[in-house]
């Protein structure tokens, strides 16, 4: 949703709420489209002088297939974000500033899809010690040892260890 922010720098209120709920499922990334579920964005846009910032806390849920054992994971995670909001580029060399330009309009979706790709895991994990799948049979290690890996053994060291229990 696009936010009409003209009355915070014009001065005649200090406070604009916002309170959003994002689609971003179009958003892909590494081949999939990890935002399925709805963004729940709250915060608020405050102006004193001439400093006009948004501060928001963005609810998201990512959803994915392990880079290790494949299977589709889904994780809730919370972001904070802030961003001064000013009229050109010119206004400020923060990086992280907004320009809402002559209409004033501040593009939400945009800013808080740019925040989530930046949150976006390089490796996507189920669990930060997945063990993945048995390179030999294929066999999800989280759920245990495969028979691959008894297998590889020394009986003899099996038979010593049993004897330590
Ligand atoms: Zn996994
Ligand atoms: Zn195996």
């Amino acid at each position: 949703m696009k936010w009409n922010v003209r009355t915070l720098f014009t001065g005649e209120r200090e406070e604009l709420p916002i309170q959003d709920t994002l689609d971003l499922s179009g958003l892909e990334w590494s081949g999939e489209h990890p935002l399925v579920k709805p963004v729940f964005v709250h915060g608020a846009v405050t102006g004193a002088g001439s400093i006009v910032v948004l501060r928001c806390t963005v609810e998201y849920t990512f959803e994915g297939s392990c880079d290790r054992c494949l299977a589709h994971f889904s994780r809730g995670g919370t972001l904070e974000a802030e961003h001064l909001l000013i009229l050109s580029e010119a206004d400020s060399e923060d990086e992280n500033a907004i320009v809402v330009g002559d209409s004033y309009e501040l593009d939400l979706d945009d800013v808080v899809q740019t925040d989530l790709c930046l949150e976006m895991p390089i490796k996507r994990l189920c669990k930060p010690d997945c063990k993945g799948l048995c390179p030999r049979c294929g066999a999800d290690l989280n759920e245990g040892e495969c028979a691959c890996e008894g297998s590889e053994t020394d009986p003899r060291l099996e038979a010593l260890r049993q004897l330590l229990q």
